[in-house]
């Protein structure tokens, strides 16, 4: 059984069995229960608002979201909750990293723990790729990421992607303030 099979037969078949077993070495049921202070219940709900995927693709969270587009639950931030809900706990001191660049992606194949000296480059090289006017790499023009932001005529996500000939996933980040936040005011 694979990552995202497990996950999702746990929310099927509820709190009982093995399901919220954690799948990395060493570590018991009751040990990562204790890690969250979170019950079997709270744990289905929490996956239950993960959409799973196959291991490449974004898991999105669909439950509340954080300004900056990370997923919440029960005080704690989604996508560190799945890393140690899978691997377990994350060493003191280390923050988690999206290797994937989506703050609402709860797939523990694209989180890696790192320092936050690490994350603070990340967050150096994402505002570079985000200012993309400057770098010649961005297929949007100041004027079109403005139009999307305020997007006058109602345009679904899709529909603005199409129109400006980008992925949806890139409008979706503009429109959460984390591509190109310094035009949204
Ligand atoms: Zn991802």
């Amino acid at each position: 059984m694979n990552l995202q099979q497990h996950i999702e037969s746990s929310k099927i078949n509820g709190p009982k069995g093995d399901w919220y077993s954690p799948i990395g070495p060493d570590l018991n049921d009751e040990w990562t229960i204790a890690l969250a202070n979170m019950s079997p219940i709270q744990i289905a709900r929490f996956w239950s608002r993960v959409k799973t995927d196959q291991d490449f693709h974004c898991w999105e969270w669909t439950g509340q979201k954080s300004a900056r587009g990370y997923g919440r639950y029960a005080g704690h931030m989604a996508h560190r909750l799945a890393y140690e809900l899978v691997n377990g706990p994350i060493a003191d001191g280390l923050v988690m990293r999206h290797k994937c660049d989506n703050p609402s992606c709860c797939n523990p194949k694209h989180l890696v723990p790192g320092t936050s000296k690490q994350n603070a480059q990340d967050d150096v090289l994402r505002d570079r790729s985000s200012r993309g006017v400057r770098n010649g790499r961005s297929k949007l023009s100041v004027d079109q990421v403005r139009h999307i932001l305020r997007n006058p005529e109602h345009l679904r996500v899709r529909d603005l992607a199409s129109k400006f000939g980008v992925s949806p996933a890139t409008v979706s980040l503009i429109r959460s303030g984390e591509r190109w936040s310094h035009l949204a005011k």
